[in-house]
């Protein structure tokens, strides 16, 4: 289905690839809905108790990369709401299932690692992922720093600890801040002393590629060293669009990587996965971590069993390069911190030899030492 000419028709090229259009024309909220849904042939009931506990939002862009009806497709399922958001099925499922408020000494600022902390610069993102593990921040602004003052407590804290070494500036999207919201930021994060590495969170690319603008990337630039996490999770996702907004990253200078959650129904295929991977290499872009979906509540839909992730790895690693293959994690429920999921080779290590299982199944016993 082309949702762009059946929900924006005749909007010049011009238009549409200018973010500011993209930002005041996203579908949000019940209206958006309803005439989201128009296409095919539904309405807005049957959602109205999802959107009145999550928030919705999402840009003409992505909606247009939706190609089949929305609960089958890959894009559809990550950014229309469902009703499934409502029911709970896990155990584990938490509204804040990293426990972030335990570990947040003040507003937007969370201390979980010794060496690094993370900053929660804003709440606003372009279009919300229905499998966000924050989705219990979306309504709330007090979750993230206001004003100059918090901006302060949060440089005295860091700098007090001075084992941290990196901060992760997240949100919400941080690069829809206004230029110089983010500068005075990222200025503030740069003049603490034993802050040697800035790593932004940021679905921009993804959503709306155009927003990552020359003068954006020189602002980052300026900012080295700088790693920017972005978020792919469908090969469909990599569009020319897509494709150009990280070449900009890359091109000023800024790393991009890929953190991807494992998603039913959106990538728990190892041929998509794999794509996805292959894909994300051949646009200078590094598959990073595959996260097991976290336990947030209103995201037990999406949730997979490990063991399925741990197949999927297991077949990537035999069928393509290292460089393909992101590190399979799981965020340990109530706050315990990320554990490796990766398939082990290894089956048996003593004093002198290792026995190994190679990844056509044999099993090769070597001297070590
Ligand atoms: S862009 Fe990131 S923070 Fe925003 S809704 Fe999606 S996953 Fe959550």
């Amino acid at each position: 289905m082309d949702l762009r000419n059946r929900l924006w028709p005749g909007i010049p090229e011009t238009k549409w690839s200018d973010p500011e259009w993209q930002l005041e024309n996203r579908l949000k909220g019940q209206k958006g809905l309803a005439k989201f849904l128009e296409p095919f042939g539904e309405t807005a009931g049957p959602f109205l108790d999802c959107l009145e506990q999550y928030k919705w939002a999402a840009t003409p862009y992505y909606i247009s990369l939706i190609k089949r009806h929305y609960s089958e497709d890959p894009v559809g399922r990550q950014v229309i709401p469902s009703p499934e958001e409502l029911s709970v099925s896990s155990p584990h499922s938490r509204e804040d299932p990293l426990q972030e408020k335990r570990y947040s000494p003040l507003p937007g600022l969370i201390h979980r690692y010794r060496d690094r902390a993370l900053v929660l610069v804003s709440n606003f993102c372009a279009s919300y992922c229905r499998h966000c593990n924050r989705k219990r921040t979306w309504k709330k602004p007090e979750c993230v720093p206001r004003g100059q003052k918090a901006w302060e407590d949060i440089k005295a804290y860091i700098r007090t600890h001075p084992d941290i070494r990196e901060v992760l500036v997240s949100g919400g999207d941080p690069l829809l801040l206004p230029a110089a919201k983010l500068e005075y930021i990222l200025d503030l994060l740069k003049s603490i002393p034993n802050v040697k590495v800035l790593r932004i969170g940021s679905r921009l690319p993804v959503v709306l590629p155009m927003a990552v603008t020359d003068k954006l990337c020189r602002i980052l630039r300026s900012r080295r060293p700088l790693w920017l996490n972005t978020h792919f999770n469908h090969p469909h996702e990599i569009t020319p669009e897509a494709k150009d907004a990280c070449d900009r990253l890359q091109l000023a200078g800024i790393p991009v990587s890929n953190q991807s959650v494992l998603l039913r129904g959106v990538n728990d295929e190892f041929a998509i996965m794999k794509k996805l991977c292959c894909r994300l290499q051949e646009i200078m872009v590094r598959p990073y971590y595959l996260f097991h979906c976290d336990f947030a509540k209103g995201t037990d839909h999406f949730r997979t069993e490990i063991k399925h992730g741990i197949d999927i790895i297991d077949k990537m690693w035999g069928d393509t390069g290292g460089m393909c293959i992101p590190r399979y994690v799981v965020d340990l429920p109530d706050g315990m911190g990320k554990a490796r999921v990766m398939p082990p080779h290894l089956k048996g290590l003593r004093e002198g030899t290792a026995l190994f299982q190679s990844f056509q199944g044999k099993f090769v016993n070597i001297k070590t030492g």
